[in-house]
């Protein structure tokens, strides 16, 4: 099983080590670097390789010194490279990370940018979701369409129930109100409400989270048609 650092950073950020049983390391969406190199040092880990969900600066500002410290292969996706510059690998749907004994399908989830992927961990029952599934939420779309972004939900809905989502911000206590406030009957949802309210009065994070809770509380990724699915954006978007 993948050991997994869950690393906050910037201002609302998880930036993410993983530590493969038989030594490989890797960091994800490193979106500062200061904060990643203490860590790893505290640790003693050298990451072999850098892992990027998209584009965004805030998953990315922190490849360039970490490279250069460590020497570490980046792996970016395919359809982002252009905007993130410095990479040495592409990644595409239905492609295989290796992480020492620890594989990583690649899955592709346009629609915060159109080339973001997620890494699931089939083994280790875990996915990085980087802008694409938030607990109870899911990322603005400023590059792909409502469709796109349905699809894409759809895709994450069928891994399943046990497996861990680490996604790339904490935006639940936001996202847990929204929620709330859309659909005031589901008991659900008021729970959980409750629930993050108290973890993050402790400042503790509420992530992971699973697939299961997201089919019971996301009304992004509850929602059955493209229509009823846009209709909740919009709603976020404004609210
Ligand atoms: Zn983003
Ligand atoms: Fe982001």
């Amino acid at each position: 099983m993948l050991e997994i650092i869950m690393l906050p950073i910037l201002e609302d950020n998880y930036c993410y080590i993983l530590k493969s049983p038989d030594g490989p390391c890797a960091v994800l969406d490193p979106g500062d670097e200061k904060p990643v190199i203490n860590l790893l040092e505290n640790a003693g880990w050298q990451p072999d390789y850098i892992l990027i969900t998209h584009h965004h600066w805030d998953h990315v500002n922190g490849i360039k010194g970490i490279k250069d410290k460590y020497g570490a292969q980046v792996y970016v996706p395919e359809g982002d490279a252009k905007k993130i510059k410095i990479y040495d690998h592409t990644l595409k749907d239905g492609d295989i990370f290796e992480l020492g004994s620890e594989t990583a399908k690649i899955i592709a989830t346009p629609g915060h940018t159109m080339g973001e992927i997620c890494f699931y961990f089939e083994g280790s029952k875990a996915i990085f979701t980087g802008d694409t599934l938030f607990a109870m939420g899911c990322g603005r779309l400023f590059e792909g369409s409502y469709e796109d972004m349905f699809i894409s939900m759809q895709k994450l809905k069928e891994l399943p129930d046990e497996t861990k989502i680490y996604c790339g911000h904490e935006y639940t206590l936001s996202n847990a109100r929204f929620c709330n406030d859309y659909a005031p009957d589901n008991a659900h949802i008021e729970k959980r409400l409750k629930d993050v309210i108290g973890l993050r009065q402790e400042d503790k994070p509420t992530i992971p989270t699973t697939i299961d809770l997201e089919k019971k509380t996301n009304l992004f990724l509850m929602a059955e048609t493209e229509d009823e699915f846009a209709k909740i954006r919009k709603a976020k978007n404004s609210f």
